[in-house]
């Protein structure tokens, strides 16, 4: 392993981007002290040295080649565009290379105030730090790409929030932060060079085979337009509603980031919203596929500059490429989901008719108001009550209950062994997701200083398909009411 006097950053977005970087420093901090440390991340990237080194995680001392920066960047929150967000209380410490040479960002979020920081004190409370550590394992665990948190660090300062808060920042690891905000603010400035600059980093860190499309920032577009819509049908697969899909929360690489307002939908209900500032339920859980589409087209938007000079005559033919190309979105969105509801029902092949099949499960599953989550292991443990007895009664609802004569036709055409179905389809379904209710008691008792609690649901949440022995509480939904009047929180 690394020793910590091996560890070196690079700052190549610094170096190719300078317009869009602020040179900064994280503020001091009274007694940071480590809460939280991701060992399985730390060694995957060569940094589990830094598990004793606390001033760096803080942001106190910085590691060889690292040159702090204050990201710049534009966004639409909520539909309205916003010229200037930019990190308001994060920086970029530099990129890091792991030994298999995948090259990230170090990034703290928490760390004072920038210039970008408008209202805000820069800070953030422990709660919120923890908050993302333990939702960005749990869309890790089964595969969804997304941002991830190295370390959760407490600073000695209070902050102030719903009440006294404990301080505290997080060190994130991100493929990269440019964000369709990125390119947003670089298109509206007047060197075109930036947004030159800017599409060329981005192919080369995310989408090399965009550089031998005829034209190459419509090659980023249509890459980009690819794993976001993977990414939001695992979203929807596993119920999560991120919640603040604004486009400078919309990354570039796929991955999901900004684990603010987000939480699981348990009870199936296409309306949830947990965000207490989304009061028109922009963000809600049936929205975000045509929500990721609205984003990428202002994508597509910042791109055309570069491939449109402003007094040429090519407009409407640079245009009608930009929306061929946004029009493959939902198809791709549909076909992706389509490929995850076959591997979570146990299916291997494509029949007509699947797509139908699909669909009926889903509004099966909002009739009954069923747990989205436990719906999938109940029908694994339906698939093994053709060939075993299973003892207790299954308690799915009247609509699943119909529905359920169908898939098992289907899967009779498919002639798999029962057992072998159910334990593939386990494999993939999770039984533990982060429980509205249990995620508050998590943190509430983190925020008086027992961590016991945090520290379970973050092992159930990291190994989420193997049933454990004192984690049953993990795997049942929240009281009936709890999820219809739970609320979360932007910016905490
Ligand atoms: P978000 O809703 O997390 O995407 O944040 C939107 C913008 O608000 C970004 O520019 C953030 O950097 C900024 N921001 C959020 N919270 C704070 C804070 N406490 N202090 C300073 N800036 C903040
Ligand atoms: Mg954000
Ligand atoms: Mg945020």
């Amino acid at each position: 392993s690394t020793a910590v006097s091996d560890i070196e950053l690079t700052s190549t977005y610094r170096a190719t981007l300078p317009e869009l970087a602020v040179d900064w420093e994280a503020a001091e901090m009274p007694d940071p002290r480590l809460v939280a440390f991701n060992d399985t991340l730390a060694a995957d990237l060569g940094l589990a040295a830094l598990r004793d080194q606390v001033d760096v995680l803080a942001g106190q001392r910085l590691l060889p080649g690292s040159h702090p920066v204050a990201m710049a960047y534009a966004g639409h929150q909520f539909g309205s565009y916003n010229p200037q967000l930019g990190d308001g209380r994060a920086l970029l410490l530099g990129e890091v290379t792991g030994p298999d040479g995948q090259r990230v960002d170090l990034h703290l979020k928490g760390s004072g105030r920038t210039p970008f920081a408008r209202g805000g004190d820069g800070r953030a409370a422990l709660g919120s730090m923890l908050r993302e550590f333990l939702f960005a394992e749990a869309i890790h665990a089964p595969g969804i790409p997304t941002t991830r948190a190295l370390a959760v660090v407490t600073t000695g300062d209070r902050v102030h929030r719903a009440g006294d808060d404990v301080g505290a920042l997080l060190v994130r690891v991100a493929a990269s932060h440019l964000r369709v905000g990125t390119f947003e603010y670089a298109a509206r400035l007047p060197d075109r060079s930036v947004l030159q600059r800017l599409t060329d980093q981005a192919i080369e860190r995310h989408h090399p085979g965009a550089a031998d499309a005829d034209v190459p920032a419509f090659g980023l577009l249509d890459a980009v337009v690819g794993v976001q819509a993977e990414l939001i049908a695992q979203w929807m697969l596993v119920g999560f509603v991120h919640g603040v899909m604004n486009t400078d929360n919309t990354t570039i690489s796929g991955e999901t980031i900004d684990y603010g307002p987000c939480a699981f939908m348990n009870r199936f209900d296409p309306d949830t919203v947990f965000s207490s500032i989304d009061h028109g339920g922009r963000y809600r859980y049936a929205h975000q596929p045509s929500i990721a589409e609205w984003n990428l087209t202002r994508l597509a938007e910042s791109l055309l500059p570069l491939v449109v000079a402003p007094d040429q005559g090519n407009v409407d033919d640079a245009v009608a490429e930009a929306r061929s190309v946004l029009e493959t979105f939902m198809p791709r969105f549909r076909t992706a989901w389509e490929a995850g509801m076959r591997r979570k029902l146990g299916l291997l092949d494509e029949h007509d008719g699947d797509a139908e099949l699909f669909d009926e499960l889903v509004a099966a599953m909002r009739d009954d108001r069923a747990d989205l989550t436990l719906t999938f292991r109940m029908l694994a443990d339906e698939a093994r009550r053709s060939t075993q007895l299973v003892s207790a009664p299954l308690d799915h609802g009247e609509a699943v209950g119909a529905w359920v004569d169908g898939w098992t036709a289907r899967l009779e055409r498919e002639g798999r062994d029962a057992d072998a179905v159910a334990a593939a389809m386990d494999a993939v379904n999770p039984i533990y997701v982060p429980r509205n209710h249990l995620v508050e008691e998590a943190l509430s008792a983190a925020a008086s200083g027992d961590m016991e609690p945090f520290g379970t649901m973050l092992d159930a949440v990291t190994d989420p398909f193997t049933a454990r022995p004192g984690l049953e509480r993990h795997a049942r939904p929240a009281p009936d009411d709890f999820d219809r009047t739970y609320q979360t929180f932007c910016g905490t």
